[in-house]
């Protein structure tokens, strides 16, 4: 009798469990981050090592599947490769991630002719190729610095095409967001030695990374009546190694899933062209809903708060 009610009881608690996880929204997430191996005004070989291991050891704690995008004239102390840098890489493919092309120096295709572009893509692959190589895999995703698509459709076709015959494909963002201005202000911090600050701006940043997914999440459903498999951009700084770990607390608790980016690749939306040729380097949501007309676009996008505007010495998003 008494092995029948706790049975009972246990039953019921999985009844109700089953039933909350039932409620929860499903959601997916690729994470990609950029700017590798580093990027932060604190330059020195030790802080970017800690940089490195700090991020790296949240992201293999969550378990998230992440691609980072390398600028490999960050690898070269004058012009001879900098093995300390290149072993930076060299970490995120021991924790089993993925690296992509996001060009040798970082500049914008709305600046550069597509020839010089090119260039760069291909100036940008020499050393990750060969360390991907050397752990059997394959380079194949490639990120816009900045965003930065091409101001016009000849442009955006040649890109294509030499992408499409290199093996590259091109990896789209959804979940933009400001975390360079929020980085930078915490670089500033740091620089100044003003711990309160530096709080400050940490304890803004993910409240303000999350307001963000809110945004995005009711732009996919206002564009497509459903969540689609959503790709977020980080970069490789000093606040995401001191806050990746909270990120995907949060993105845990809203119910997303960490998944490769070939697999939010899979989702049927990044099907859709990208048509847009103009300068902003925004989301593909974004891209996708002025494809459809303004009225597309949800108004209430969350803005970086001022005091972290003013920290970063940044006037406009
Ligand atoms: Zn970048």
């Amino acid at each position: 009798m008494k092995l029948n009610f706790i049975s009972l009881l246990f039953c019921t608690f999985c009844f109700v469990f089953s039933a909350q996880a039932q409620n929860k929204t499903q959601r997916f997430i690729a994470v990609t981050i950029d700017d590798l191996p580093v990027v932060s005004t604190r330059g020195d070989l030790k802080t970017r090592q800690e940089i490195t291991k700090k991020l790296l050891a949240h992201v293999t704690k969550a378990k998230v599947p992440a691609v980072g995008f390398v600028n490999e004239n960050k690898l070269y102390a004058g012009d001879k490769p900098d093995e300390a840098e290149i072993n930076l890489l060299r970490s995120w493919l021991d924790a089993n991630l993925e690296l992509g092309n996001h060009t040798f120096s970082h500049r914008s295709l709305n600046n550069i002719d597509l020839e010089d572009f090119i260039k760069d893509i291909s100036r940008g692959e020499i050393i990750t190729k060969k360390l991907m190589t050397e752990k059997k895999r394959t380079l194949r995703f490639f990120r816009h610095p900045y965003l930065q698509t091409g101001l016009n459709l000849k442009t955006k076709d040649g890109l294509n095409k030499f992408l499409f015959e290199n093996g590259y494909t091109i990896a789209p963002v959804t979940i933009d967001n400001a975390d360079w201005i929020f980085a930078r202000a915490f670089d500033n911090a740091f620089d100044k030695k003003d711990k309160n600050l530096m709080k400050r701006i940490g304890a803004a940043y993910v409240p303000y990374l999350e307001a963000k997914m809110d945004y995005w999440e009711r732009q996919s459903i206002k564009l497509f009546n459903r969540e689609i498999k959503q790709i977020l951009l980080l970069h490789a700084n000093f606040i995401n190694s001191d806050y990746f770990g909270d990120i995907a607390k949060m993105l845990e608790k809203r119910g997303y899933q960490f998944i490769t980016l070939e697999e939010a690749l899979k989702d049927e939306s990044y099907k859709l062209p990208d048509t847009f040729n103009k300068r902003a380097g925004i989301s593909w949501l974004h891209r996708w809903a002025l494809a459809k007309g303004m009225e597309t676009i949800l108004p209430d996008e969350p803005k970086t708060p001022d005091f972290v505007m003013k920290a970063a010495g940044v006037d406009s998003e």
